[in-house]
């Protein structure tokens, strides 16, 4: 919870998120013209039903109501058995109806919910918090308006409008005003977007705007029930943005408190350069956009069969695999946040461990050096030419103490530009740990028998110097001396 300390007076601040997830079915929401991001041919994706020409029936597309089902199931909520669409009024000049087809009081979810983990950035530890998802439905995005000759003192000349977009599937996910930060904010849009991933229903990217979030918010002394004004932001196109719009605007609207100065009811805009929100416009009172049921596509029954094969086609959630990773793979909840971000790098590491291998082992490396190996080159983990299966013979080489930990350091570079056996590549460079007690013995007297002084000091209570003896012999066998076995003979032969 966010607590500011004032000289008396603590406040919290009540937020909620309103999310629009574009979906990436292959046609529009109720024709058959195509999604495809194509800004180069402005209009080129268009037809009467999404310019809503008179006449003309739009049908829903059944995938639209798939990917909404779905993502209702994932947020463990109510699907709404009776639903239907209705036309929301408005004029603007990228919406060629005058109005926009969503959904008004009976969406096609409610009442869900969604596991947020916040993570100490010091201690590492995770604590986790539910947040409330009032509802979700389905609705069709808009044009896009293309202002022209625009430089910020003169403003622009003239608008274009291209309708590309017109009828794009859109999920909208309202949550309930329990965040309390900024922080929890960043997590609760990044989990939703991990959602959408996970079910392959969108790609979620915020740079391009298939995921928006507008973010509602107020102030109130901590201990008051009533709501302070409710404030608008805007215009946040990355997680990090979200969380320090929502900080910047909680001491805005705290100062406001403490020095008496009015806080509006009014629509904000985070600018990325000042980072700070400034006004946009104020709200009137709510708009009255006149809702009534869309007379032209009939309402939605989701049938037993439809939502039993639905459910059956969920993939295990983030916040699934996160619980299995602690529980039965003994991970902690940083390795198992961090594993399961991305579905491909989980998906990765499962079938690395399907073998058998070390959880935690085969976690560090693909955690460590290749992620590093990955963010240095930017390859997607289905594109790494080292299989999981390559990584878990790797791994499996380290466990029976055929190599050392450093053997498998240095040549996995290579395995990772080349792909294949770690086995065989060990096998063909000579780098299999000496574990021949006789071989190693005759080494260790050896390298005793080199250094004498150093015996003699040893000898003579500086029983540190085994560190340095160790490091001798590894450096004859180059490192390829097992470090276990060469500890206890060297004791052996040191002490004795
Ligand atoms: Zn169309």
């Amino acid at each position: 919870m966010t607590t500011t300390v004032a000289t008396k007076t603590q406040y919290e601040a009540v937020i909620g998120l309103e999310t629009h997830c574009q979906l990436n079915t292959n046609t529009k929401i109720f024709c058959n013209c195509s999604t495809e991001f194509d800004p180069e041919h402005p209009n080129s994706k268009v037809c009467p039903i999404c310019l809503g020409y008179p006449g003309v029936l739009p049908v829903l597309n059944e995938k639209v109501l798939e990917a909404a089902v779905k993502m209702g199931l994932a947020l463990e909520a109510k699907i709404a058995p009776y639903s239907k669409f209705d036309r929301k009024q408005y004029f603007y000049p990228d919406l060629p109806k005058n109005y926009q087809v969503s959904q008004f009081d009976l969406p096609i979810v409610e009442h869900g919910q969604l596991e947020i983990e916040l993570t100490d950035k010091k201690t590492k530890e995770v604590t986790r918090k539910k947040i409330g998802v009032t509802r979700l439905h389905m609705e069709e995005d808009a044009g896009k308006l293309v202002h022209v000759g625009s430089d910020r003192l003169s403003g622009s000349t003239h608008s274009l409008v291209d309708f590309n977009r017109t009828g794009v599937p859109l999920l909208e996910i309202v949550s309930e005003p329990d965040i309390r930060s900024g922080e929890e904010a960043a997590e609760y849009a990044s989990e939703l977007r991990r959602i959408v991933r996970y079910l392959g229903v969108g790609d979620g990217n915020m740079q391009e705007g298939s995921l928006r979030c507008d973010v509602n918010i107020s102030v109130r002394p901590v201990g008051q029930e009533q709501f302070g004004t409710k404030v608008e932001i805007k215009n946040m196109n990355s997680f990090s943005a979200i969380q320090k719009a929502i900080d910047y605007e909680i001491e805005r609207q705290i100062e406001c408190l403490k020095t008496g100065e009015p806080i509006y009811q009014e629509t904000r805009l985070w600018e990325e350069g000042s980072q700070c929100t400034i006004s946009m416009r104020l709200k009137e009172g709510s708009s009255d956009y006149r809702y009534f049921p869309e007379p032209d596509l009939p309402p939605m029954e989701v049938t037993k069969e439809q939502l039993t094969l639905w459910k059956s086609q969920l993939p295990e959630l983030p916040a699934q695999k996160r619980t299995r990773y602690e529980s039965d793979l003994g991970l902690s909840a940083y390795d198992a946040r961090i594993l399961t971000d991305d579905r491909d790098v989980a998906e990765y590491f499962e079938s690395a461990i399907a073998t058998g291998s070390s959880a935690k082992l085969v976690a560090n490396w693909v955690m460590g050096d290749i992620a590093a190996y990955r963010n240095k080159n930017n390859i997607n983990i289905k594109d790494l030419v080292l299989t999981p299966a390559n990584l878990a013979e790797l791994v499996s080489l380290i466990e029976d103490n055929t190599i050392s930990g450093k053997i498998a350091k240095d040549i996995l570079p290579e395995l990772l530009i080349n792909g294949g056996s770690a086995k065989e590549l060990v096998e063909k460079k000579g780098l299999i740990s000496i574990s021949d007690t006789g071989e190693l013995e005759k080494i260790i007297e050896e390298t005793i028998a080199n250094h004498p002084s150093e015996l003699e000091k040893y000898r003579s209570g500086k029983t540190n110097l085994k560190g340095f003896f160790v490091g001798q012999v590894m450096k004859k066998t180059n490192g390829r001396a097992d470090p276990k076995l060469t500890n206890q003979l060297l004791t052996a032969k040191l002490d004795g």
